[in-house]
């Protein structure tokens, strides 16, 4: 036997699990903060800047928190198949958890927007991969109509077990810093996640007086329904993650960044770019774009005077790895320098 504990075994007494709750487990959570000192600098410097590093969960993004649980919860009570809509990384951990539970898994994708990586894992783990000629919100309403005639379980972010299992990132931060933070940045799509991670540091608070972030939550500009004040009805954004324009929990994110005395903001496309490079070329975590969405927020705020961060802890949620989505590198090509298989060719060449 190895010494394993099931993350939501470790958390159980704050989470609020069914006792038929099976056990789906792929070894998710426990990931590391890693403190980003070259960013915190460039950046302006003054502050303590951490990530938490979601794209090392089993299928590579933050989701395997919450599908670990609401699998659980779904075979335990005797379901057979499980179905999501999905922007990828939902679909690639329901088709995972579900084969490690010997259950079917449905996704249903956005057609063209699906990221390479997450598609290729869906259809790896053996789900039954159907494309939408429509966008993600659409997907999602298919779901919920479906679910409620026909036994699968629904396994997107509006399943509650969802949310308890994604809670555990915040009492894992809570764990390493000693306290919450002072600031949590991350990305914001369907809200789920934030929405979690507020309940999760209220919760831990609770018990443990760990106290409360201010909570960052931030959209891509093309798709920004909590700070345009309304639906978008054709988002776009190369942060496929949160390409969405009507999130399923957007009134409790909004609730979250009220309460916590944070705030929802967009970014641009080319400022969600530039992070994910910077963040990799900086501190050696590559992440895929949406999961850079909360730090080019943070970046924004900061050059614009709108926070002062002298002092502060800040934890940046970067949600999934950049193996996600390699096409967003490597489009429009990568100049390769060539040479012959000559030493003088390479000392040339070479620039340090
Ligand atoms: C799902 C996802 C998000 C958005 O999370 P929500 O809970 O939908 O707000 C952000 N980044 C990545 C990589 C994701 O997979």
């Amino acid at each position: 036997m190895t010494n394993f504990t099931w993350l939501l075994d470790q958390y159980r007494h704050l989470l609020n699990l069914p006792a038929h709750t099976a056990r789906v487990t792929l070894h998710e959570g426990h990931t590391p903060l890693i403190p980003a000192p070259s960013l915190a600098g460039a950046l302006g410097g003054g502050f303590q800047l951490w990530i938490k590093y979601e794209g090392l969960n089993p299928t590579g993004s933050f989701k395997d928190r919450g599908m670990t649980a609401a699998i659980s919860e779904a075979l335990g009570r005797g379901a057979k198949s499980v179905i999501c809509a999905s922007t990828g990384n939902t679909a690639a951990s329901a088709a995972a958890y579900a084969a490690r539970a010997g259950m079917q898994a449905v996704v249903l994708i956005p057609q063209g927007k699906v990221a390479a990586g997450k598609l290729a894992g869906a259809v790896a783990y053996g789900a039954q991969v159907v494309q939408v000629d429509g966008s993600f919100d659409q997907a999602l309403a298919m779901v919920v109509a479906l679910t409620e005639k026909h036994p699968l379980a629904l396994v997107n972010s509006i399943n509650p077990y969802r949310i308890e299992g994604q809670k555990t990132a915040a009492f894992e931060i809570c764990d390493a810093l000693g306290t919450a933070p002072d600031w949590l940045c991350l990305p914001v799509g369907n809200a789920g996640n934030i929405t979690a991670y507020w309940a999760g540091f209220k919760g831990y608070h609770a018990v443990q007086a760990t106290g409360l972030p201010q909570v960052l939550g931030v959209q891509a500009q093309g798709s920004a329904p909590l700070v345009l004040g309304h639906p978008v009805d054709h988002p776009e954004t190369v942060a496929t993650a949160i390409r969405i324009g009507k999130p399923a929990r957007g009134e409790e994110a909004l609730l979250a960044a009220e309460e916590s005395g944070g705030r929802i903001i967009a970014v641009s496309d080319d400022d969600i770019l530039a992070m994910q490079k910077l963040l990799a070329s900086s501190e050696g975590i590559w992440v895929e774009p949406a999961s850079a969405a909360g730090l080019a927020g943070l970046a924004q705020e900061i050059a614009g005077g709108r926070f002062d961060p002298h002092g502060q802890r800040i934890v940046a949620v970067c949600t999934g790895h950049g193996l996600k989505d390699p096409g967003i590198i490597t489009q429009g090509g990568i100049q390769l320098e060539s040479i012959p298989p000559e030493l003088g060719a390479l000392e040339a060449v070479i620039r340090s």
